[in-house]
């Protein structure tokens, strides 16, 4: 039988749920389908299970540092994997149910478990359910990529999601992949007591971002002990005597890692290939991602998709910023777009590396012209009292309209300092008010303006 809705979203990620009540509050009939657990990848495997973890890891590390700071603990510090994972366990648990409560309880909205398939634009099955509405909202994220390395399939490998699932400590841990998920999870377990070896085919780590960046994120997690096989660009993985062996037959080094655990955190790949599309007649790009135009509507008229599954964001702040965007175009004022929005994002390592606009490469290419400056955390007396001097600040300012164009805070508060060039980048304000500004002492953001009195041209 047949069930009628004036909405159908799928997919309890970071955009559906709060359009789902967004929809339902202004007395649409919603239906929300969901395959697996409520929240989706940023609390149950993504954001919220590594970034407990990363507080502990930093807990365990000023453990570690405490005589530094003239503190004595007695006895040496260990970690109680079975305590981290509990209370990673603990905390993304609240917001799981949380999410479902909320769905539950919202008037209008009703939840349906299970795989959502389209049958046709306007249809989409459950289970024995038919689910038909005018409007449909595909959420559906996505999962690790695992890339066809050879030996991939008679190897146990951990994925970011079954990594998480372990409550002892790996003594071995080898990770493939020296993008922002494996970085983050080096320096979790080495900080746990893990050996740990990062596998990454490019030359440097987080390629994305300039090479000062890489290069000091690289040396603040070797000078933890973490080890770095790059330019490995023929990776293949086999059993090997104490777990695995993952042979690297790169240009220079060793061409063998070994380690009792492997992580393949090579990307991700949108969850797009079993939603029977083809029956919406939804198109799809070469890698998977759904194909969305400025507000987010698929090439059929009805259906939009938000979030990791159309290949705009990856974040859970882009999914949940689709949510607004689609919100304000079919309840609000009807002026949002997603070319609005400035990157941002946060490398949660330690210290953190805070993103916002441009990187330098990508503003010598842009062909304007360019100013930049750059501070040491050496120099900034908050990090100074921290005893956390690693990393360094960068501003890049357009020289004619004089707005800034992209920034990275490398260091300590770098993932909160972020946001007062953000916002000021929103504002499209000259980088003379914050210049301008008084911050407050002692912090890591009261620096920023007296970078700005450092500025060069490029
Ligand atoms: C290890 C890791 C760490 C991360 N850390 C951060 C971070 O610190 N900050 C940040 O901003 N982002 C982070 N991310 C990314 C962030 O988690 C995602 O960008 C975000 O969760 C995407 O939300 P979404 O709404 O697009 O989809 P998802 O959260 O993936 O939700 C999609 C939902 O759809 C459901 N679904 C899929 N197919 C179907 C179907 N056919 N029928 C029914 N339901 C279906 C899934 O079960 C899932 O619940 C991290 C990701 C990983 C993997």
């Amino acid at each position: 039988m047949k069930e009628s809705y004036d909405a159908i979203v799928i997919g309890t990620g970071q955009a559906g749920p709060p359009l789902a009540v967004r929809l339902a509050s202004a007395g649409q009939r919603v239906a929300v389908v969901e395959r697996n657990r409520f929240g989706g990848t940023c609390v149950n495997t993504g954001c919220i299970p590594t970034k407990s973890p990363v507080a502990s890891a930093y807990a365990a590390r000023m453990a570690q540092r405490a005589s530094e700071f003239g503190v004595r603990l007695d006895g040496t510090v260990t970690v109680d994997m079975k305590r981290v994972m509990a209370r990673k366990d603990e905390i993304s648990s609240r917001s799981r149910t949380g999410v479902e409560a909320w769905l539950r309880g919202t008037k209008n909205c009703t939840v349906y478990q299970g795989h959502a398939r389209f049958e046709s634009p306007t249809e989409v099955s459950v289970a024995d359910h038919v689910l038909t509405a005018q409007r449909i909202f595909i959420d559906v994220g996505g999962r690790a990529r695992i890339p066809p390395l050879p030996g991939v399939a008679d190897t146990p490998y951990l994925t970011n999601s079954t990594l998480l699932d372990l409550d002892t400590l790996p003594p071995q841990l080898v990770i493939v992949g020296g993008g922002y998920v494996g970085l983050e999870f080096c320096q979790i377990f080495r900080r746990f007591g893990s050996e740990v070896t990062v596998i990454e085919r490019a030359s440097r780590v987080v390629p994305a971002e300039d090479e000062d960046i890489s290069s000091a994120v690289r040396e603040i997690l070797e000078r933890e002990g973490i080890r770095f096989r790059l330019n490995a660009t023929c990776i293949s993985l086999s059993k090997g005597e104490i777990g695995i062996a993952a042979r690297v037959e790169c240009t220079e080094g060793e061409p063998e890692v070994t380690g009792s655990h492997v992580l393949l955190a090579m990307g991700r790949n949108p969850n797009t290939d079993d939603l029977g599309l083809e029956k919406a007649g939804v198109l799809r790009d070469s890698r998977g991602y759904i194909t969305v135009d400025d507000e987010l509507r698929t090439n059929v008229p009805g259906i939009w998709a938000l979030g990791d599954c159309n290949g705009r964001g990856g974040f859970t702040h882009t999914s949940y910023n689709d949510f607004e965007i689609v919100a304000a175009n079919l309840l609000g004022d009807g002026t949002r777009r997603v070319s609005g929005r400035i990157s941002a994002y946060n490398l949660y390592v330690d210290p953190p590396l805070g993103r916002a606009g441009m990187t330098e490469a990508q503003a010598r290419r842009s062909g304007r012209r360019v100013l930049m400056a750059t501070r040491p955390m050496t120099r900034v007396g908050r990090a100074v009292e921290k005893g956390e001097t690693q990393g360094f600040m960068k501003v890049l300012v357009d020289g004619d309209s004089k707005e800034m164009i992209g920034a990275a805070i490398l260091g300590t508060g770098g993932d909160e300092v972020i946001h007062c060039i953000l916002d000021l980048m929103y504002a499209r304000a000259p980088y003379t008010v914050m210049q301008r500004a008084m911050h407050i002492h002692p912090t890591v953001s009261e620096l920023i303006p007296t970078m700005l009195g450092d500025l060069k041209p490029l």
